[in-house]
């Protein structure tokens, strides 16, 4: 059995859209695969109404999280979408984007700066309104020459004056949510360092301890030797070992497919979801 458990669609950042993903993972002889766009559940009804026959789809989402600062990431898998506290949880994520530029556009006008958020929103026009935005509307104001230059600890750099932090979740209310909602959680590349700092194994201890079913120990931004030590921890920690593509269409090199998930892990992380089932194709429109 060929399983990939961490894909992305139009839903989020991946560039197919949810029924050709499912069309693509069909083609390349995939039997199963996860949905795991970040921070939505969006794209499932789509990629279950193309399921092709022979591909099974397993629905989940890829939560933004926070633990001391540092950002990871936490798939989870076959929970009840419906699920109150959970979908509120990814709703505030996912909805945070204007009241955070709001919230910088108020700590620039505390710091003297005239910007309003009606000028913001005319730069942003029809996009989703960022600190690129923000940044632009400091270079009309002649605060700054450059968009560049807002981008440092005097305005909107990470930790800078005007800045605001994103919302991301507490991974262990991650965990109690989506055990909540009946899903399973498994970390995802864990130890992606290329993306910035990660945590360390003693978190990652403790999140076993809170309920974390398993790590995404093969995957592209792990060398081999990264993916030993980690398994050498799941096994330490009784964790459950993925692998998948994380693939995100043309955005990304990587191809379905590229890493996969062991069949026994698998039907364990199945038969440990409650809020949902995989849900095999029948052989939707092609
Ligand atoms: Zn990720
Ligand atoms: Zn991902």
């Amino acid at each position: 059995m060929r399983i990939d458990l961490h894909t992305h669609s139009t839903a989020s950042d991946g560039t197919d859209s949810p029924a050709d993903l499912v069309r693509k993972a069909a083609a390349v002889g995939l039997d199963v695969i996860a949905l795991t766009d970040h921070d939505t559940t969006r794209g499932h009804a789509e990629a279950l109404a193309a399921l092709p026959e022979g591909l099974t789809l397993v629905t989940g989402a890829e939560l933004s999280c926070r633990l001391d600062g540092v950002s990871m990431h936490m798939l989870a898998y076959l929970f009840d979408p419906e699920e109150p506290r959970l979908l509120a949880e990814r709703e505030l994520v996912r909805d945070d984007r204007v009241p955070r530029a709001q919230g910088m556009i108020a700590k620039l006008n505390g710091l003297g700066v005239p910007v309003t958020w009606e000028q913001v929103r005319r730069i942003a026009g029809d996009g989703s309104v960022g600190r690129p935005h923000i940044a632009t509307a400091l270079v009309e104001l002649g605060v700054v020459p450059t968009v560049n230059d807002a981008f440092t600890l005097d305005w909107l750099a990470d930790g800078g004056r005007a800045h605001m932090q994103k919302h991301e979740t507490d991974p262990f209310e991650a965990l109690r949510l989506v055990k909540g909602a009946g899903g399973v959680a498994v970390f995802a590349h864990p130890a992606a360092s290329k993306r910035g700092r990660t945590v360390p194994e003693a978190a990652i201890a403790e999140l076993a301890e809170a309920g974390l079913d398993g790590i995404e120990v093969d995957h592209m931004d792990h060398d081999p030797d990264t993916r030993a030590r980690l398994r050498g921890l799941a096994q330490e920690l009784g964790l459950l070992v993925t692998g998948s593509s994380d693939y995100h269409g043309s955005r990304k090199t990587c191809v379905l497919g590229e890493f996969m998930t062991d069949p026994e892990v698998y039907g364990e992380i199945t038969r440990r979801a409650t809020g949902a089932f995989p849900v095999p194709g029948a052989g939707g429109a092609r």
